[in-house]
């Protein structure tokens, strides 16, 4: 396609993008077991302090400082295991405790059993130096009582499960799942599995689009309605986006949205709602198209399967996490060293696909084409090169993981 205005830098092209994603309003109760990846739609309180209360944090035996001071083998009065609680310690004694059992009133100290020696007559003698407060666990120490302890818009993580689970929340209050309609435009798609690779038509390719898109929507914690394949024809797309748009919060398409004859997201869209079809400074990825129908979001991603990854990473991942009430919704970067060279330099941002190595470097795939689907495979991350930037060997980058981005 021939280029008719200046391109759009990612940056403004992500801000306006981020403007249109107003947070969805309504919530829905789950159960703490099923909301990993699922963002909180309101603080999370603790009604409790955890610890509940001082426990200890070794096996040993709890003790009184003072008690200590002349040295004396001392009685054990007590056993307490996790799990029990003990009475207060009487003076001039020891308690047996395990690791998580409370502390005795009265105890100020913990030493670790390989500290004691336990004398035929079973008093103990505690042979190292005793510090008040050792080893043990403030009750408290973890989370205070009333402290949000996960704000309102925080994505759940595994962790942060088990850290409401500690607070005793067996249900948590979430904000319902974006749905999205996904369709793939393109004459020459076919389905794997409806088409065997020996009885490929010329002309034919397989429709990869489709099936990252899907699993990176449902990473992102979307109800994906998967609308298949539309034709390469204006009437067929405005029928598959009228007919989607009533449901969904979000229409995703991939490919048509340049503007060759055989491209028909934009007309279709314009007749239906209104369009902006960007040409992004990005390599690759530079057609990408923002409109609404209907009252759905519409995201018109480029056919291109490297383009098209890499531009959901880059601006359709954060407008479904601010959809979902995230603030904090873009891909995180770190400065790496290069190890490879990057000769040419391109008037572009790009996005290389690279791999970190166990140097502490990157390589890069070799093909950086936005065809190649393997050099995405391969890599572990994206480098984000600025326009017009060359990189020499042991260069410092920045260096975007995947891992962090499609978790
Ligand atoms: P388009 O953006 O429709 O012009 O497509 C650009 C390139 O991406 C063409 O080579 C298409 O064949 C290819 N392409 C488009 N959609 C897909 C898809 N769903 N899966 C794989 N390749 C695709
Ligand atoms: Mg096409």
């Amino acid at each position: 396609m021939k280029q008719t205005g200046p391109l759009k830098p990612l940056d403004e092209a992500l801000r306006q993008l981020l403007q249109c994603a107003s947070p969805l309003s309504d919530a829905e109760i789950v159960s703490t077991f099923d909301a990993d990846g699922r963002v909180l739609a309101q603080d999370l309180v603790s009604a409790l302090q955890v610890p509940p209360q001082d426990n200890s944090s070794m096996d040993g035996y709890a003790v009184r400082c003072a008690d200590l001071e002349a040295g004396d083998a001392l009685a054990v009065t007590q056993r307490i295991a996790a799990g029990a609680s003990g009475e207060a310690l009487a003076r001039g004694s020891v308690a047996r405790i395990f690791t998580g059992a409370p502390i005795p009133a009265g105890a100020d100290a913990v030493v670790m059993q390989e500290d004691c020696k336990v004398l035929d007559d079973g008093k103990v003698l505690v042979q190292a130096a005793v510090v008040p407060g050792q080893w043990i666990r403030r009750a408290g120490e973890d989370i205070a009582c009333g402290a949000v302890v996960l704000p309102r818009g925080a994505r759940l993580t595994p962790a942060a499960l088990g850290l409401a689970a500690s607070i005793g929340m067996s249900t948590l209050k979430v904000v319902r799942r974006p749905r999205v309609a996904l369709f793939s435009t393109g004459d020459e798609l076919v389905m794997p599995g409806e088409v065997a690779p020996d009885q490929m038509k010329p002309g034919t390719i397989y429709n990869s689009n489709r099936f990252f898109l899907r699993a990176l929507l449902l990473r992102l914690g979307c109800e994906v309605s998967d609308l298949g394949i539309v034709p390469d024809r204006l009437d067929a797309t405005v029928q598959a986006l009228s007919s989607a748009a009533h449901e969904h919060d979000l229409i995703l398409t991939s490919g048509g949205v340049s503007v060759g004859e055989e491209d028909h997201i934009k007309p279709a869209v314009q007749s239906l709602g209104s369009l902006d079809l960007w040409q992004l400074a990005i390599k690759p990825g530079k057609p990408f198209a923002y409109g609404r129908v209907q009252g759905a979001h519409l995201i018109g991603l480029p056919g291109n399967p490297v383009s098209s990854f890499v531009t959901f990473v880059l601006l359709v991942r954060p407008f479904l996490l601010r959809l979902q009430g995230l603030t904090q919704s873009s891909a995180g970067s770190i400065l790496m060293p290069a190890h490879f060279t990057w000769p040419k330099a391109d008037r572009r941002r790009e996005f290389l696909r690279a791999r970190r190595n166990t140097q502490g470097g990157l390589d890069l795939f070799a093909n950086q084409s936005s065809g190649v689907l393997t050099s995405v495979v391969w890599a572990d991350g994206l480098v984000d090169n600025p326009p017009g930037q060359t990189i020499a060997h042991g260069d410092s980058v920045r260096f975007i993981p995947l891992t962090e981005v499609l978790g």
